[in-house]
């Protein structure tokens, strides 16, 4: 049962000059945030304080570490918002031979640090266990995903004046769909990606590539060779690394002087709003706010200057990071937004429990009243939200008949947990399920366009977020309605 509790005292005795100094970091003192902020912490210093704050828990046949410290700032007042209750690795499709074996669980809780207002899940799963896929993910197979990053790098290389002199670097690059876009306009890049698959693929395209994780390491390493950025991108994945602090340092080693980082996350503030809690899974370790963020990059020296809201994602925020403080109107607004909303306050997220527990019952009763009468029910999009939303759900075995998705690499295999088959999304014409949940709701608009023939021969969609709602197939919602 979803509820809100603290994380035990014991652990509150690890609080130093980081803890302190973040607790002066109060909205109306943005202007003071360079004075305020902590020393860059040292190379490695974080893997200390992780080391320090967390707690073996070893559950069922899985191992996971609890954090008791904070994972950007090493405060330990960690305050849980939401519990989820065990849930499988969201990201861990199983194979056939797989159906035998127990899973391992773990908790699925999300904690928010009163120190720097930042929100994170409080398991560290072991990476052997969260990255066991053997299906690569390639962003170029989303048309929606494509057109985002060719908007975005023609806006940089207008704005920003790149050239044939400049330097692009893009940290979760993938297989390229964004770093083609400057390849074309001339302008120098480099990937880098630990997923050898989409990287091939990038370079095979005029993409250099390098595949490796990306922190202070690798940060040195390119710095040595003198490969400083202009312009820094890393779109998706500052919230799913567990060593944040080396993570951001390395921006920081490899920024030029006047070049800019542009992160895009989801933005927790429309989690919170809508009620997105399926977007919370175990590789999904920190959702975002500014108040959470601003303190993370000025412990490197870092000022999180702009920042846009995106519909992408269920909504997400993209901000544009410096070495010197040119703070918006922009940022200010929203930083003040953030403020009224009281995003740095426990009050902000006392009753999000109670609103994820009352979209699950109702939910629940819509699916099991079209079941009552006898529809069918079928599910799209094998993402890790859907695995959030069903092992949430847990309406038991057969109740969904099958989760189609459109990644050959996932067809044939079943969700964690639950156990339902993914299969080809032509399924849904063939055997025609009365209703299909739409797991992956943030690309409503992209789905139903490319399963019109669905809807015309009668099916329909069950929108399951912010609230659960029926799209007939007489319905025909804009795009702007369901925008990504
Ligand atoms: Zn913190």
């Amino acid at each position: 049962m979803p509820q809100a509790h603290d994380i035990g005292t014991t652990y509150r005795a690890h609080t130093g000059n980081l803890t302190r100094n973040c607790l002066s970091f109060r909205p109306s003192r943005l202007d003071r945030i360079a004075a305020t902020s902590s020393p860059p912490i040292a190379a490695g210093s974080h893997a200390v304080l992780t080391s320090h704050g967390e707690q073996d828990v070893a559950r069922g046949n899985g191992s996971a570490m609890t954090i008791s410290a904070c994972r950007s700032c090493g405060g330990s007042d960690l305050h849980i918002i939401l519990d989820l209750g065990q849930h499988p690795v969201s990201n861990a499709l199983l194979a056939e031979d797989d159906l035998l074996k127990e899973e391992s669980r773990y908790p699925l809780m999300v904690a928010f640090c009163r120190d720097c207002s930042l929100l994170q899940v409080t398991e560290t799963i072991p990476p052997e266990h969260l990255y066991q896929r053997d299906y690569p993910y390639f962003s170029s197979s989303s048309p929606a995903l494509l057109e985002h990053a060719s908007a975005l790098a023609r806006k940089l290389a207008q704005e920003r004046n790149l050239g044939p002199t400049s330097f692009v670097i893009e940290v979760a690059s993938n297989d390229g769909y964004l770093l083609k876009n400057f390849v074309e306009l001339g302008v120098p890049c480099l990937g880098i990606d630990p997923a050898a698959g989409p990287g091939e693929r990038a370079r095979a395209r005029g993409v250099p590539t390098i595949t490796d994780f990306f922190g202070q390491r690798l940060a040195e390493s390119l710095a040595q060779q003198g490969q400083f950025a202009d312009v820094f991108i890393a779109n998706n994945v500052l919230a799913h690394v567990d060593q944040i602090n080396d993570f951001v340092a390395g921006f920081a080693r490899l920024l030029k002087p006047d070049g800019i980082a542009s992160f895009e996350v989801a933005y927790a503030v429309d989690m919170i709003q809508s009620c997105e809690f399926d977007t919370i899974y175990h590789e999904h370790l920190f959702y975002h706010t500014l108040h959470g963020l601003v303190p993370l990059f000025a412990r490197h020296g870092l000022f999180l200057n702009d920042v846009e809201l995106l519909p992408i994602h269920g909504g997400s925020v993209r901000i544009f990071v410096g070495r010197d403080a040119a703070r918006t109107a922009r940022l200010t607004r929203q930083w003040e937004e953030e403020e009224r909303l009281g995003v740095d306050r426990d009050d902000y997220y006392v009753d999000f429990s109670a609103r994820v527990l009352e979209l699950k019952s109702s939910l629940a009763a819509l699916l099991t009243k079209e079941k009552q009468n006898g529809r069918r029910i079928a599910c799209y999009g094998a993402a890790a939200k859907g695995a959030t939303l069903l092992n949430f759900l847990d309406l038991g075995n057969g109740f969904f008949e099958f989760v189609a998705d459109a990644n050959p690499f996932k067809q044939g295999k079943f969700m964690p947990g639950q156990r339902i088959p993914i299969v080809h999304p032509e399924r849904l014409l063939a055997d025609g399920p009365d209703n299909v949940l739409l797991l992956s709701w943030n690309f409503a608009g992209e789905i139903l366009h490319q399963q019109d023939n669905y809807r015309k021969a009668g099916g329909r969609f069950v929108i399951p977020i912010p609230k659960p709602r029926i799209i007939g197939p007489d319905d025909r919602p804009s795009d702007s309605q369901f925008a990504l």
